[in-house]
């Protein structure tokens, strides 16, 4: 089987250990004999987004988000034309908020959004930054899932019809969320850094198989040894007081 990443603005979306995610999909895919290519596309690259089986964007503060954004908004088509010929979405942060309507800064400068959904982001008063521990319920498909996480944002995001999960400690979309995150089946978007995968091998492998199902199918991936994983996950949820 193969599998085709692309790991948009690689060299300006990477917060808190982002690139993690990309590592433990591609080790999650050698260690079953899966082929991963991982590409990267920045700023007037030129792309074929279309022939990606996962698109990943990582977290960025402010200013990146604002180097990017027109690259990003003429790319709007290419990712509807990815989209709809299947290939699956993966955006912490900075990258979530992108997808949404806009996202206004704390200095009152709007960032627009390529609009693919409702939501909206909106910066929140100093005193009200989303920081620290997380840990969120959430539904993968089927699966019922704890996750945990980190997170660091001043946004905060409102409008969103189909939240990820549920807040079991921590923030979330807002300062005083009960939700976190946004997924639709086939893009999820999250506050989670930390990184994500590393901390979630359900979720990694859970986007393994939803990418990999855009050229095989559907498929089940062989089991890893994820005890270590399991336990770093205990101990967490245990400090949160879970
Ligand atoms: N700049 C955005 C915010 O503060 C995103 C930050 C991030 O990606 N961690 O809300």
């Amino acid at each position: 089987m193969k599998l085709k990443i692309c790991w948009m603005y690689h060299d300006l979306m990477d917060l808190y250990g982002d690139k993690g995610n990309i590592q433990v999909l591609k080790t999650r895919c050698e260690k079953r004999g899966i082929e991963c290519v991982v590409d990267t596309c920045t700023l007037d690259e030129e792309k074929t987004l279309a022939d990606y089986d996962l698109l990943f964007i990582g977290g960025g503060a402010d200013r990146e988000q604002g180097l990017l954004v027109n690259d990003l908004l003429k790319r709007r088509d290419a990712i509807q034309e990815a989209m709809d010929q299947g290939s699956f979405i993966l955006l912490i942060c900075g990258g979530y908020q992108l997808f949404g309507q806009y996202y206004l800064d704390g200095d009152g400068q709007k960032i627009e959004g390529l609009k693919f959904f409702d939501y909206y982001t909106e910066a929140a008063s100093r005193s009200d930054r989303c920081i620290g521990n997380i840990a969120v319920e959430a539904a993968l498909d089927n699966e019922r899932i704890i996750a945990v996480g980190f997170e660091n944002h001043g946004g905060q995001t409102k409008g969103v019809n189909q939240p990820f999960g549920k807040v079991l400690k921590g923030h979330g979309n807002t300062y005083q969320s009960a939700f976190e995150g946004f997924y639709n089946g086939q893009v999820l978007g999250t506050y989670m850094h930390g990184p994500l995968l590393p901390k979630n091998p359900e979720i990694a492998d859970f986007i393994l198989r939803k990418a990999l199902a855009k050229r095989h199918g559907e498929c089940t991936l062989e089991p890893l040894n994820d005890m270590l994983e399991h336990k770093a996950k205990e101990v967490m949820l245990k400090r949160l007081g879970l």
